[in-house]
């Protein structure tokens, strides 16, 4: 039977594991760039699930693949071949240049894989290179491995002890990161847009440099592009952006454009490092997700719509600044690139996001005092401007007198 929301929060309150500051509305369907409540509420969407429903809600070859996939197959195991498998890993290995692909489940899965084949990789070489260096502010997942790469205190307190050989140096920061490294450098992991972090985008030839100085102590570079990848800077991978190829990307969110998915993939060379019983699985990769990162593979990196990405990401961004020239004690720097942008504000956001969500429209914040806006990336201008509005309308309440 169909609760009321107030029945589906006491139920929640009583049942679910309260780790999540949720809003206060029941999702029911979507449909492109907007999302309905149970009561039939209707919202524009620009988190697009934290960056996952790439190709918006509801969209028709997506729905038709996944459907027909589970009417033929949804699992069986990776003891045998799919063809939907065999499909996704030769896209994303066409796609990055790089030699071999392995799937898992989710962000952190794809990580934890990432920095378990590069630690074995290293330990071929000698068995104390093993330091992987992160950045601060970074996001790499919560599990115990990837929330000791995630540079943010809050998320490591209270879950020592915590695995050895993690480092950390400031985002951007060159100088730092050349201390630090010496030929016991296993690996440099980066987002290369920082996202839950606040929207950081490397500045100059930063992500060159990074490269340079891996090479120089033979350490991998590991870009995780979880959140910034499929498309969302308006290249399909970010690093293209920058000029610079890792030796290993991972990727999750957007790949499966809803489905739960996680991605790395690896050069040839560091593909050498794990032989069968390495590493495994039972969901990940299973032909249902694949199904669905196929059909997220075939659509995203086609030109017109990564085009489409840059255009409207431009335009957005100029609104954004806009706000910005007119609430100058309010936000002080408009971050990003395509569809990945931030507003930097002078006080705590979530007021704002929830009053913004009152008037029908989903944003997001993140570092406390960061709007982001990560929105499906079929939006259009027109859907631009209808948020912009309701900023607009909401923004002017928040300035200090
Ligand atoms: C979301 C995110 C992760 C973790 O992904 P999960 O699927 O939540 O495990 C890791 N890295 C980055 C950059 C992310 O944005």
């Amino acid at each position: 039977m169909k609760e009321t929301a107030q029945q589906i929060f006491d139920k929640d309150a009583r049942d679910y594991l309260p780790v999540f500051n949720r809003y206060r509305i029941v999702l029911e369907h979507g449909e492109g760039a907007y999302v309905y409540d149970n009561t039939g509420k209707k919202y524009i969407d620009f988190l697009g699930g934290i960056a996952v429903n790439v190709l918006g809600h509801a969209y028709k070859p997506l729905v038709d693949a996944v459907a027909e996939q589970a009417g033929k197959l949804i699992h069986c195991s990776n003891l045998y071949y799919t063809q939907a498998q065999a499909d996704a890993a030769s896209k994303l290995v066409k796609l990055s240049g790089l030699g071999k692909a392995f799937f898992g489940n989710s962000g952190a899965e794809a990580n934890e894989g990432a920095i378990k084949i590069a630690r074995k990789y290293a330990h071929g070489i000698d068995p104390d290179k093993s330091q992987i260096i992160t950045a601060w502010d970074s996001f790499h997942g919560r599990t115990i491995a990837t929330l000791t790469a995630t540079g943010q205190m809050k998320y490591q307190e209270g879950f020592g002890p915590l695995p050895d050989g993690f480092d950390y140096v400031p985002y951007n920061d060159i100088g730092e990161l050349e201390k630090l490294m010496s030929d016991k450098t296993c690996a440099v992991m980066l987002e290369t847009i920082q996202g839950e972090g606040g929207v950081h985008t490397p500045e100059g030839d930063y992500l060159k440099k990074v490269r340079a100085l891996c090479d120089k102590h033979h350490a991998l570079l590991i870009f995780d592009e979880i959140q910034a990848g499929i498309g969302r800077s308006g290249k399909f991978f970010a690093y293209e952006k920058y000029g610079v190829k890792p030796d290993i990307v991972t990727l999750a969110k957007g790949l499966a454009g809803g489905v739960p998915i996680g991605a790395f993939i690896v050069t040839d060379e560091v593909a050498k490092a794990f032989h069968a019983g390495d590493h495994g699985t039972t969901f990940g990769g299973n032909p249902l997700a694949c199904a669905a990162a196929n059909v997220v593979l075939d659509t995203v990196p086609q030109p017109e719509f990564l085009a489409h990405v840059e255009e409207v990401g431009g335009y957005f961004r100029q609104k954004l600044e806009a706000l910005r020239e007119k609430y100058p004690s309010l936000i002080t720097e408009i971050r990003g690139t395509g569809l990945i942008l931030g507003a930097q504000l002078t006080k705590p956001g979530r007021d704002i996001v929830n009053e913004v969500l009152e008037k029908g429209a989903i944003i997001n914040c993140t570092a406390g005092t960061v709007l982001r806006f990560i929105p499906p990336l079929i939006i259009t201008k027109e859907q631009v401007d209808e948020v912009v509005g309701i900023l607009a309308s909401v923004l002017p309440g928040h300035v200090d007198a």
